[in-house]
């Protein structure tokens, strides 16, 4: 069952100024995590606020549940909404303690209920000893775990999170993300959240909605995104992918298209032929192997697990360009060197693995 419906939306804040959100449609179905990702600017929090019902839309519509919530015409104050806030700072009330801030979102419950709601979603979120506990008295980790209880408290049709883990470090941020995705699949919630951090996306999400400039330019599972990006801006977006210009050259069978990757010539660069590769999707190989790709070594960058190799390929006739590939050991390389990039043949050839 679809959720939230979000319909042909478009929103500019000035008349005059360039649209923050332009002509975005997307669906949010009941149970499923749905990232808005995208760089700063491109709309992502004027979405949220026109789902949370604190804009109007100057076209299109958002339905939930079936009924439309918000149109130019008419908009249900958040209030009526049933919907869900988890802020950037997830905002805990500093003066109260974690019972209640989570019960902040039960007043409409009678006092003696609201403690067996409680005691449930603190042990949802693995604290259930903290109940008495004030937000200066925890880590980062779980203020945020209570930031998620108190949202979850009133059972919202839908949660909506700006930025959730922005405020978290590198290595907490991991292993938040993985709790609060545990624990959204666990309560069965809908949630939608946005962030301009595709690793968030990617690790969180079962659909992901790429914006740019307030327009969609991708809507998908994880796997598709990335490994089938709609266009350029998505493949750069998602992580360094190499643009190789290629020639194609017939094929005697006719059903095949025959690439050949190197320099273009004239025409095939007026037409930009050329295709998208990953760095860990090729492989350094000798230079006298047939059918690769030869060039100098430029830069080896350590990255621990493994190497970022860029290498200046070079033909005949045309521009040098840079080729990015991620080399595993066991043979170090080094700056200066010749080497040539080949495709790093694929384990299995399955369908991409799929979220539930
Ligand atoms: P994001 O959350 O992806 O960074 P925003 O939705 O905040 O993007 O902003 C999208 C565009 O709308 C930006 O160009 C921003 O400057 C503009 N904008 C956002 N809020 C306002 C506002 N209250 N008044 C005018 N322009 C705004
Ligand atoms: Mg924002």
């Amino acid at each position: 069952m679809i959720r939230l419906d979000v319909r042909n939306l478009t929103k500019h804040y000035r008349r005059g100024d360039a649209a923050a959100v332009r002509d975005v449609s997307f669906e949010l179905p009941e149970g499923k995590l749905l990232a808005l990702v995208g760089e700063s600017g491109s709309g992502k929090s004027t979405l949220l606020r026109l789902i949370a019902g604190l804009e109007t839309p100057d076209q299109g519509s958002i339905t939930l549940d079936g009924t439309v919530i918000s149109s130019p015409a008419a908009v249900t104050p958040p209030e009526q909404r049933g919907i869900g806030l988890v802020f950037q700072h997830h905002a805990l009330f500093p003066h109260l303690t974690v019972e209640k801030n989570i019960a902040f979102g039960l007043r409409h419950l009678p006092r003696g209920e609201r403690a067996a709601v409680i005691a449930p979603l603190l042990d949802l979120v693995g604290l259930p000893k903290l109940g008495g506990r004030y937000p200066h008295e925890l880590s980062g980790g779980e203020r945020q775990r209570i930031a998620l209880a108190r949202a979850l408290a009133p059972n919202p049709r839908v949660l909506l999170l700006d930025e959730p883990f922005s405020s978290l470090d590198a290595r907490l941020r991991q292993s938040v993300r993985d709790e609060t995705r545990a624990i959204l699949k666990e309560r069965g919630a809908t949630a939608l959240f946005v962030t301009h951090d595709t690793g968030d996306a990617l690790s969180i999400a079962d659909r992901i909605v790429v914006l740019k400039q307030g327009t969609v330019q991708q809507e998908g599972a994880p796997p598709e995104v990335y490994h089938a990006p709609a266009n350029a801006y998505v493949a750069s977006f998602f992580g360094t992918c190499n643009f190789l210009p290629v020639h194609s050259l017939p094929h005697p069978s006719g059903a095949r298209i025959l690439c050949h990757v190197g320099p273009p010539g004239a025409r095939e660069e007026a037409a930009g032929f050329g295709v998208w590769v990953r760095p860990e999707d090729l492989e350094l190989v000798r230079p006298d192997k047939p059918d690769t790709l030869g060039g100098i070594i430029t830069r080896v960058s350590f990255r621990g697990a493994y190497l970022e190799v860029t290498l200046r390929c070079e033909a005949a006739g045309s521009a040098p360009f840079d080729v990015s590939v991620r080399h595993h050991a066991p043979f170090m390389v080094h700056p200066g060197e010749h080497w040539a990039i080949a495709p790093r043949p694929r384990r299995h050839a399955g369908p991409e693995p799929t979220r539930d």
